[in-house]
């Protein structure tokens, strides 16, 4: 999911989404055909075949980046632009498939930022077969929107300069959208750093064994060298106080430590 305020709003913008999807399910199962339709996704109404073609970049460049899912059914994503009130997307999951993906923007605002965000969570519920830990989950999301990278490093600095994040110990594991800006920021910005030091395959082997295991210190022990969830806070912290200096992050192996 992705947001664009936060507080009050909420519950009435979860209650007209809520309406929405039933709504664009319903005009789903009136039988109208999808008029593009790819391994990957089903989109329909205006712009489908552009938008299809962009969400089928997006899956590729995931694919790329992190290794393919070894399992994918296609679903719908819809277009709602200015209908989402507070909420710019949402990713629906019914185990074992992705319900539907929609957007709240145009498809010129969604690209690189909502559309990718959204499809993210769609490529990673397929990749880990689980709908995982909310701070991974979103850091993963924000991390794919590649027009607001930049942006988002500016946010995690000017948070954490302010005192304003939380322990990871108090937002792992959460899976609440609580104080929902940390869960972004600093999912952001764990993801941002954990791929600068082994990559993304990596980084995908780790959360492949993390959704497994269920054992956030063994994982990080064993990919990325860190005692615990405390140690590699640590390290992380420092990389955020010293202005996220992707180029001086100190790079792994890539073996795993065996104990
Ligand atoms: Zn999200």
């Amino acid at each position: 999911m992705k947001r664009r305020l936060f507080g009050n709003l909420w519950k009435r913008a979860s209650a007209v989404c809520c309406g929405l999807a039933l709504a664009l399910l319903c005009a789903g199962a009136q039988g109208a055909e999808p008029s593009y339709r790819s391994e990957y996704v089903a989109v329909t109404g205006p712009n489908a075949a552009a938008i299809g073609r962009e969400c089928d970049a997006i899956v590729k460049r995931l694919e790329a980046r992190y290794g393919k899912p070894a399992y994918w059914r296609v679903f719908p994503v819809n277009y709602a632009p200015g209908r989402g009130g507070a909420v710019a997307g949402y990713t629906i999951y019914q185990t074992p498939n992705v319900v539907e993906v929609a957007i709240f923007q145009t498809f010129e605002e969604s690209r690189g930022k909502t559309l990718d965000h959204e499809l993210t969570h769609a490529f990673f519920f397929y990749y880990l077969q689980s709908n995982f830990d909310l701070l991974m989950n979103e850091g993963l999301a924000q991390n794919s929107e590649y027009g607001s990278r930049d942006r988002l490093r500016d946010k995690v600095y000017a948070r954490w300069a302010r005192g304003d994040f939380l322990p990871l110990d108090a937002l792992y594991g959460l899976n609440r959208y609580d104080r929902g800006l940390l869960i972004y920021t600093q999912g952001f910005s764990v993801v941002d750093f954990l791929i600068a030091r082994g990559g993304s395959k990596w980084f995908a082997a780790f959360m492949l064994e993390l959704t497994a295991t269920k054992d956030l210190d063994r994982a990080l022990s064993r990919f990325y060298g860190y005692a615990n969830l405390s140690a590699f806070e640590r390290d992380w912290l420092e990389y955020v106080r010293q202005g996220q200096d992707r180029a001086n992050v100190r790079a792994l192996n890539n073996k795993l430590n065996v104990k």
